[in-house]
């Protein structure tokens, strides 16, 4: 008989497993899960300590409560260790757990960064909800704040921070933020309104060592450069859980590698969400894993589907300097056309013919994001 189990119970896996009973009530369905297994939407915990957001405020339904809204076994607490693509089984501690098809939806690590010193250790992430309490409870005590890392998130947390009342430094080695995603203008006035809130930038640097001081911590810089800081947040980027994937012969790149119908190299084997490579893209955002969702749940329901990825702008959640950005499919060449006034920083990549191919909007100019993104062509047709 079919049943499926779908590994990760983030947004991804959640999300599939509501497509999938849309469309299939019946077919049994085990969710396992590293974590605690409760529903919470990840984009809100990087601007939720200002609004004084504890973990549990955020978050919904607890596992047992999802399992019954999705008519699924959730096994929470339960670290997939081994996939046996073969016998079509997964381990569990001491559990063998069949399956007929398996969706790897198991997101992204927080990439470390190579510190010297004796509080390298103390270095903080957030990439789900447990970071976050942990998080917030260390920021009850900290003063200062030192970011590593002036990429999406570290500018939405370095926002947030400085909103919550903290003194803010970041240390991101570009001479701008966001820089692989903005042109240089549009990542200068982000630089401005972020600086505008309180915010002190270190651009052009890397942290090289965290240690302990007489209060908090030193950060030294590769200029020798020491920021006192009391705590340190590092969001230097996320690498796709691939290692579960590899050991069972999976094959994996950047990502897991799937094509438009999701399936990885093993029959039966399907990914999803941060942590697929999708016929070459890797999007680690919500927009392309709800695409995912809908179009591999359609396939898991008996009716092959390819994911078909519209453009998809992302709102950088930075209320300083809000930004929208739509970056431009692999392959497409054009120029930037960059109009700067009160309004904001309005930048469009257009071809030899005018043709709109992506956008980078900051401040007001960030409303017009719907409008343009109609005239954009779709990033997987
Ligand atoms: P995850 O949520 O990481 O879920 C992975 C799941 O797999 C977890 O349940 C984990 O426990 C489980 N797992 C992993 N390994 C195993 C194993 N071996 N056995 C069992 N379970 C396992 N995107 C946007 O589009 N807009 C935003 O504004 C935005 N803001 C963000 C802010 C922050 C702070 C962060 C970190 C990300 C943000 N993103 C945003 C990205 C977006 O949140 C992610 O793309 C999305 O949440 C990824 O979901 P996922 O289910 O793929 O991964």
């Amino acid at each position: 008989m079919e049943h499926i189990v779908i590994i990760g119970s983030g947004l991804a896996g959640y999300t599939l497993a509501r497509e999938l009973r849309k469309l299939d009530k019946a077919v049994p369905l085990i969710i396992i899960t590293a974590d605690d297994g409760r529903y919470y939407s990840k984009p809100l915990l990087s601007n939720a300590l200002a609004q004084g957001k504890t973990a549990d405020q955020l978050a919904g339904a607890f596992a047992p409560v999802m399992a019954e809204q999705l008519n699924a076994e959730v096994l929470a607490f339960s670290r997939v260790e081994e996939i046996d693509p073969v016998a079509r089984s997964v381990r569990v501690a001491q559990r063998v757990i069949a399956y007929s098809k398996l969706v790897l939806a198991l997101g992204a690590d927080p990439v470390r960064p190579q510190l010297a010193g004796n509080a390298a250790d103390s270095v903080l992430s957030v990439n789900d909800l447990m970071d976050y309490a942990r998080f917030r409870e260390r920021m009850a005590g900290a003063r200062r704040v030192t970011i590593l890392g002036g990429g999406l998130i570290g500018c939405e947390f370095a926002n947030d921070l400085s909103h919550a009342g903290h003194q803010v430094d970041i240390v991101h080695p570009a001479l701008h933020p966001l820089d692989r995603l903005l042109p240089e203008a549009a990542a200068q006035d982000l630089q401005r309104g972020l600086a505008g809130v309180g915010v002190t930038w270190h651009l052009g640097h890397t942290a090289t060592a965290v240690n302990h001081a007489a209060a908090g911590y030193a950060v030294t810089l590769d200029d020798g450069v020491i920021i006192a800081a009391d705590a340190v947040l590092a969001a230097i980027g996320l690498r796709p859980r691939v290692t579960l994937a590899q050991a069972a012969g999976i094959r994996a790149a950047r990502g897991i590698q799937v094509n438009r119908l999701l399936e990885t190299s093993a029959a039966g084997v399907y990914a999803l969400g941060d942590c697929a490579e999708v016929a070459g893209h890797v999007l680690p955002y919500v927009m392309p894993l709800m695409a995912q969702a809908r179009a591999l749940a359609a396939t898991l329901a008996g009716t092959p589907t390819e994911v078909v990825y519209p453009a998809m702008p992302v709102m950088v959640k930075t209320p300083a300097c809000p930004v929208a950005v739509a970056t431009v499919a692999e392959g497409l060449a054009g120029s930037w056309q960059v109009a700067c006034g009160e309004e904001g920083v309005c930048a469009l990549y257009q071809d030899d013919q005018q043709g709109l191919l992506g956008f980078a909007l900051t401040g007001k100019q960030a409303g017009q994001r719907q409008a343009l993104a109609k005239r954009l062509p779709a990033l997987m047709p």
